[in-house]
């Protein structure tokens, strides 16, 4: 399905990234990762998609840093000679309750998960329209369309990311390039690994399951091919019910 295209993925090595490097190779594409910390878990990651047949490759960036992004950005188009796909899927959380939140908890989460979305999209965005081809895929959360108690830095990212999002659909609408975004609910990863044994919230999400990474990374791979041709500017929760 997605043969010879190349996908850049920010957060690939971590739990709903990985998944989605490991979905987007199952059907064929190349794929480079953008992680922050962990070398050794972004080296085994690219070893077991090679043995896969595709490319890979892992790059420490720091997503939220506009010119060393621009500048691996170039790198990858050189190396890999294109980027077809661009999934931003990098975030963190620094939860607390709005009456205390520190201002450096503030800035970070807005800097990763809102400013590190801008910076991938407006690198990437002059060789899409130069190529007249590019799937975007955001990586939003039901917080940002719904809100959480003590996660109004994440919250508020994440709802910038869907306005980011439509506002690049629209603008990039006649150009060929494609900007969407999903909006997981509690899906067990290493950021949720404190909340999954806290059966009241699990018996809140209608579903009375948190969901796996691989079901994101399905939906990502959706919007990611031609599959979704139709489809731009949207939002797509994936939550077991609990935003509905
Ligand atoms: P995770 O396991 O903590 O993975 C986060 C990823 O982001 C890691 O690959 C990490 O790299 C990378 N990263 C962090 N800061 C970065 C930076 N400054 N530059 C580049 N990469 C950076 O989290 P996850 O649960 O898979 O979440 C992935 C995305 O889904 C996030 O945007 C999150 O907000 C969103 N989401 C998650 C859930 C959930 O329930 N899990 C729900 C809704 C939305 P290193 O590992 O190398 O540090």
């Amino acid at each position: 399905m997605l043969k010879g295209k190349v996908a850049l993925i920010t957060g690939g090595s971590g739990g709903i990234g990985k998944a989605v490097a490991l979905r987007l190779a199952a059907e064929g594409a190349n794929i480079v990762i953008f992680h922050m910390d962990d070398e050794a878990k972004v080296q085994e990651l690219c070893a077991e998609l090679r043995s896969k047949g595709v490319k890979a490759t892992g790059l420490r960036i720091d997503v939220s840093d506009f010119s060393e992004t621009k500048e691996a950005v170039g790198n990858v188009i050189k190396n890999f000679g294109a980027i077809d796909i661009l999934v931003n899927c990098a975030g963190i959380t620094r939860d607390g309750l709005i009456a205390m939140m520190k201002e450096e908890n503030f800035d970070a989460v807005i800097g990763v998960n809102l400013k590190g979305t801008f910076n991938m999209i407006r690198h990437c965005t002059p060789y899409f329209i130069k190529q007249r081809f590019g799937k975007i895929v955001n990586v939003s959360s039901v917080s940002g369309i719904m809100g959480n108690p003590g996660q109004a830095n994440y919250s508020a990212s994440k709802a910038g990311v869907i306005g980011l999002t439509k506002s690049t659909a629209k603008e990039l609408v006649g150009r060929g390039v494609c900007c969407n975004a999903v909006a997981p609910g509690f899906i067990a990863t290493e950021m949720t690994a404190n909340l999954s044994k806290n059966n009241t919230l699990v018996d809140q999400i209608p579903m009375k399951r948190m969901g796996t990474p691989e079901e994101v990374a399905d939906l990502v791979l959706f919007l990611a091919s031609d599959a979704s041709s139709y489809i731009t500017g949207e939002v797509i929760r994936i939550d077991g019910g609990i935003a509905m």
